[in-house]
Parts: C-alpha cells; sequence; structure tokens
C-alpha cells in the first residue's frame, strides 16, 4: 500500500500554502527519509500506511523576514488548547507542546531542535476529517 498523508496533514498544509504562495519550502516534509524509519517517528507510516506528520518550512514570508512561524506555531497551539483533537503535538524553534502540561509550551530536548522547520503531528482523529482549520493566520476566523 502506497503511503498516504493524513487527511488533517494534507488540509493544514493547503491552508498553509493557501496563505503563504510564495513560501520557502525546503524544510517542508511528510514521509520519513531512512534516518526516521530507524526509529519510531509519526514522519512514518502506519500499518495502514497512514503519515500523521508534517513539517512546515520555518520561512512563510518566503524573504526569511519578517518571521512569521513563532506566531503560527502559537496559533497551532492555541487551536489544539481551545479542543481541537487532530493535532497531537508541536515541535518548533527547542520547544514541544502537546495536552501534556496542557499545551504549554515546554523544552524540547531531542537532538533536531527545529530551528528550521514546525513539526506537527496528528491524531488518529484526523485521519479522516480534513474539515478546515479555525487559525487566523492561515485563513481562519478565531
Ligand atoms: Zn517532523
Amino acid at each position: 500500500m502506497s503511503p498516504k498523508l493524513c487527511k488533517a496533514g494534507q488540509q493544514l498544509r493547503l491552508q498553509v500554502d493557501d496563505s503563504y504562495p510564495d513560501r520557502d519550502r525546503t524544510s517542508d516534509g511528510w514521509i520519513g527519509d531512512t534516518r526516521h524509519q530507524a526509529r519510531p517517528s509519526d514522519h512514518n507510516p502506519d500499518a495502514e500506511g497512514i503519515v500523521r506528520a508534517i513539517d512546515v518550512d520555518r520561512d512563510l514570508s518566503g524573504k526569511a523576514k519578517p518571521d512569521l512561524m513563532p506566531d503560527l506555531a502559537d496559533q497551532l497551539r492555541l487551536c489544539a488548547k481551545r479542543g481541537e483533537k487532530r493535532i497531537s503535538y508541536i515541535i518548533f524553534d527547542g520547544r514541544i507542546a502537546s495536552s501534556k502540561k496542557a499545551w504549554a509550551w515546554r523544552p524540547y530536548t531531542g537532538s533536531n531542535k527545529h530551528n528550521h522547520h514546525c513539526h506537527i503531528s496528528f491524531t488518529k482523529k484526523g485521519d479522516a476529517d480534513g474539515s478546515f482549520f479555525n487559525i487566523p493566520m492561515i485563513g481562519g476566523t478565531a
């Protein structure tokens, strides 16, 4: 079975692309490379072939400045905190947010600090649910 990105991941990436058409995609990703495949990662397809993570390059403007990803990462976090159950966790700039600690940012101690991209992992609720993410910086109104 060929791997597929979960519907929530497809939708979130689409909203980012729609709002930032000129963004740099160098550090974008979804399916794990051989390095990811050597360890557990949401970038690796599960038994059903579903990948539950995306990486979005930090450079949303495509010109490095303004540096908008810190704000978008925070809006993703707040969206999850408000009850968006499709987001599992977010890693960006040496910090991670998840339902653990009620979606407060806490230090991320993994080897990759995620300075160049924002990592978003999705829950199984996002496998088939590609509904709109109500996030102000990517088209929402919240
Ligand atoms: Zn990632």
